[in-house]
């Protein structure tokens, strides 16, 4: 196995520090991910998360870990304020389109796996829903009370934070402090069924109108946000896993509130590793619908956004975002795609010219030594950007081989082709797209090489009106066909 050889590093909110990785159990790795609410078209700065951990998923499995990344769908519970007031988010687009909740779930769910199909994010081991899971979850939140860390209060529970943060920190992951947060807040006004301020729901009751409701020992009710994730990722991880992913802006109060339902559940924590992908700012600046600071991910594949000079690829836009490491804010623009598409198309190009480098006797090149530069960006804290920088210093190398100005014996060139696919293919995800462009190209390949195999005919009959038409037409089409010794080439 390829991890045996390999010191991985990951950077721990918790901890705020770098650690090295180690799993609960050898070989095997639990990871979970907090996906969409599925109440609106995906948001680029969630593709961006989401492709942050199909790229670490995509890493540890070329580690040869057996990965079993569990990413869920919140289907129901997310409140318009993220904490405990407002309307369910889908409950209210819901009313406002004149649709049943699950037909919002069902179209924005379709529209979130089509986006993460185009990008060629892999899909997870496994995609729970919140609301398959109300069973479940009314067990761990029974279990919370039987603890004494959550109270029923008017067909309602909340889990008790004061009386937890007597036991445990409350805000370790944040890094806050309960009596700073307590006395930031505002009071309760009398009306609330609370406690107190940070006490957050678990299970809360239904207004009669309230669409979305299920029976439970408290009423008739729905899960809160938090409970599902903790569920969930007990459910299919097991008590204590290895990694918990999600964007920068769950870390509170989600992931706190997760921490402590595990800890109130179990006495333990339930992660060992937290990691948080970083936002993405459009033009510099925070996106908003109503600023028109806005763009979802179809609109950079068709072009139709006035932000935009022209349509990009899915593979370029991921290249983009690879260029920069997941926890640094990543700027998107067009000034960034339009370089990003060369830097693609540049490696790309690169990489279609390497199976036809010829082997020498001997290797003036160290490819040894840039393969270990390679593992040593990613297993630093997954350094795509690093990464990157390598594979162009490996294009470098490409040039020189073409040039004869370096050579590889056959194994290196190998070694050396081997590790630029698994970097860029299967690490990076650069692969789907190329792949499909791949079988394109050698379909054109070979369509030309009939063409100049019917033009070889047509000169051999001295029909030179004919060979020349077809040289003519396909040099207008940007095909080059060379006459040389060993017959006839082409560049396109
Ligand atoms: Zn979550």
């Amino acid at each position: 196995m390829i991890y045996k050889d390999h010191t991985l590093k990951i950077y721990n909110s918790l901890s705020n520090k770098k650690e090295t990785f180690t799993p609960i159990e050898e070989g095997y790795i639990g990871m979970y991910v907090c996906g969409p609410t599925v109440y609106s078209n995906v948001h680029l700065g969630n593709v961006r998360t989401f492709m942050s951990f199909d790229m670490i998923y995509r890493y540890l499995q070329h580690l040869g870990y057996k990965v079993r990344y569990v990413r869920n769908i919140t289907d129901v519970g997310h409140l318009v304020d993220d904490l405990d007031e407002g309307e369910d988010k889908i409950a209210k687009k819901a009313r406002l389109e004149k649709l049943e909740p699950m037909e919002v779930v069902q179209r924005y769910t379709l529209d979130f796996h089509d986006i993460l199909n185009k990008f060629n994010l892999l899909p997870p081991s496994i995609e729970p829903t919140a609301t398959g899971h109300i069973i479940e979850q009314i067990g761990v939140i029974q279990k919370i009370i039987d603890n004494g860390y959550a109270y029923v209060s008017n067909g309602s529970v909340y889990f008790d934070v004061a009386k937890y943060n007597e036991d445990y920190e409350y805000g370790e992951l944040s890094h806050r402090k309960l009596e700073d947060m307590a006395s930031n807040s505002r009071q309760l006004d009398g009306q609330s069924d609370k406690r107190n301020e940070q006490d957050f729901a678990m299970w809360k009751r239904a207004d009669p109108e309230h669409l979305m409701r299920w029976p439970s020992p408290w009423s008739d009710g729905f899960p809160g946000w938090h409970t599902e994730c903790t569920t969930m990722s007990s459910k299919y991880l097991g008590k204590k896993f290895d990694i918990h992913g999600g964007g920068m802006d769950l870390k509170f109060p989600h992931h706190e509130c997760e921490i402590a339902q595990g800890k109130a559940c179990t006495g333990h924590a339930p992660v060992n590793y937290w990691l948080h992908a970083n936002l993405l700012t459009l033009n510099g600046k925070k996106m908003a619908k109503s600023s028109g600071n806005n763009i979802l991910p179809g609109e950079i594949l068709s072009g139709k956004s006035p932000l935009l000079s022209k349509a990009y690829s899915a593979p370029v836009t991921r290249f983009l975002m690879m260029q920069t490491h997941y926890r640094s804010i990543m700027d998107f623009s067009d000034e960034a795609m339009l370089a990003a598409e060369k830097g693609y198309n540049r490696l790309m190009k690169s990489l279609e010219t390497l199976p036809k480098i010829e082997t020498g006797k001997v290797s003036t090149l160290d490819i040894a030594e840039w393969r270990a530069k390679c593992y040593a960006a990613m297993n630093d804290d997954f350094n795509t950007p690093i990464l990157i920088s390598h594979l162009f210093e490996g294009v470098g190398f490409i040039n020189l081989l073409k040039d004869k100005s370096a050579s590889l014996t056959a194994a290196d060139l190998d070694l050396f082709a081997k590790l630029f696919s698994d970097f860029v293919y299967d690490v990076l995800g650069l692969g789907v797209a190329f792949e499909i462009y791949d079988s394109r190209t050698e379909k054109l390949k070979g369509t030309i090489n009939l063409l100049i195999e019917m033009r070889d005919l047509a000169r051999a009959n001295r029909n030179y009106s004919l060979s020349d038409q077809i040289r003519d037409r396909l040099a207008m089409l940007d095909i080059l066909l060379k006459d040389g010794e060993n017959g006839t080439t082409f560049d396109y």
